[in-house]
């Protein structure tokens, strides 16, 4: 019923693939954020705006996740995020589209949240796509949510269903990476067209699996341009060595180890402290800024924490090197109604 296809990347072409989103999505110059942060130019690519269930960055990472379900026969899809995850959000719209029956499993991880991040955005949206919710009450325990979802998927394998499970734990074939070599391709293109080369690409880094497909296809293509990744769900130490060892599987699996290699892991936390999903000024600063000079809709967890980076790294000095810096918007917007509250709106 739903034709797969695979990736425009030979390295890639035996990993298949579901078409889900609209790509490839702009690449925009932003003119007010780049005078304001004189000499930079900065660019945004637009993967808030890859359409299926109000887009971000895992409507492309599903694609792979979701052509393998299909290709090996399974009818029901389970995985675990947090209350505001845009993941179970995505997941459980593309279910429903495919016709998968959807298990989403939601983590209280971030402490003291309003009502209205427990029952709006996200949240709500996963319900209206039909998924069924469960919820464990211990965010930050990886192994313990990964465990009672892979419980909940013997159980209804044993009920006769097909379940495929995309766990939080990393894996060894992280698949869904393979949407951002796919995007990294797209990229390169881009930049050719608009007669840009960037200095740098700047990305929320999260699972990590968005950072290190971008760094694996840059690298496929012969681009060595820097891809910084924003600490959302962790600080810097932790982050690189989880970032790499996706990397290192991703080249296992396409038989091209040591494409990527630890000098190209670059990471910085400056706007990740007190902790994942939890605001600071700087963050809704750069919410702010980017609606008022932008018409840009940012997110509060992981888009607009990335642009708080890049302030705090131009402003620090780190960037003075730099000219052209392209922002990768990842989504995530719906949360900007479960943090109403917290963004004083
Ligand atoms: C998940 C997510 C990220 C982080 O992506 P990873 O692949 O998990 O690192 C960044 N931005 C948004 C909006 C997300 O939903």
């Amino acid at each position: 019923m739903h034709e797969l296809t695979h990736s425009p990347l030979p390295e890639l072409a035996s990993y298949p693939k579901v078409r889900l989103g609209h790509v490839p999505t702009p690449l925009e110059f932003m003119p007010r954020l780049s005078s304001r942060f004189e000499p930079l130019q900065l660019y945004v690519k637009r993967d808030d705006c890859t359409g299926l269930g109000f887009g971000g960055n895992k409507v492309r990472q599903l694609e792979y996740y979701l052509g393998d379900a299909l290709s090996k026969g399974c009818d029901t899809v389970l995985s675990t995020g947090a209350i505001q995850s845009n993941f179970m959000r995505t997941l459980a719209a593309a279910a429903g589209k495919l016709g998968l029956e959807c298990h989403i499993q939601l983590e209280d991880r971030v402490p003291g949240k309003s009502e209205l991040y427990h029952r709006s955005g996200n949240r709500m949206l996963s319900g209206l796509f039909g998924a069924h919710i469960s919820f464990c009450p211990d965010g930050e325990d990886e192994v313990e949510a990964d465990l009672r979802v892979r419980a909940l998927a013997d159980e209804l394998a044993a009920s006769g269903r097909k379940p495929y499970v995309i766990p939080l734990k990393p894996v060894r074939k992280p698949k869904g990476a393979f949407g951002y070599a796919d995007a990294a391709l797209e990229l390169t293109g881009q930049f050719q067209s608009a007669g840009i080369e960037p200095d740098m690409i700047l990305v929320g880094s999260g699972s990590g699996i968005t950072h290190s497909g971008l760094l694996l296809g840059l690298r496929l293509l012969g681009s060595g341009i820097p891809v910084l990744g924003a600490c959302v769900r962790r600080p810097a130490d932790l982050q690189a060595p989880r970032v790499l060892g996706h990397c290192n599987n991703l080249c296992e699996m396409i038989g091209r180890e040591g494409m990527v290699t630890e000098q190209d892991i670059r990471v910085s936390d400056r706007a990740y402290f007190p902790g994942y999903g939890q605001l600071t000024e700087s963050v809704t600063g750069a919410v702010e800024l980017a609606a008022t000079h932008e018409g840009l809709l940012l997110d509060p967890v992981y888009s607009g924490k990335a642009l708080a980076t890049l302030i705090a790294m131009i402003e620090s000095g780190e960037l003075s090197e730099c000219r052209t810096v392209v922002f990768i918007h990842t989504g995530g917007t719906p949360a900007l109604f479960a943090y109403q509250d917290d963004m004083k709106l």
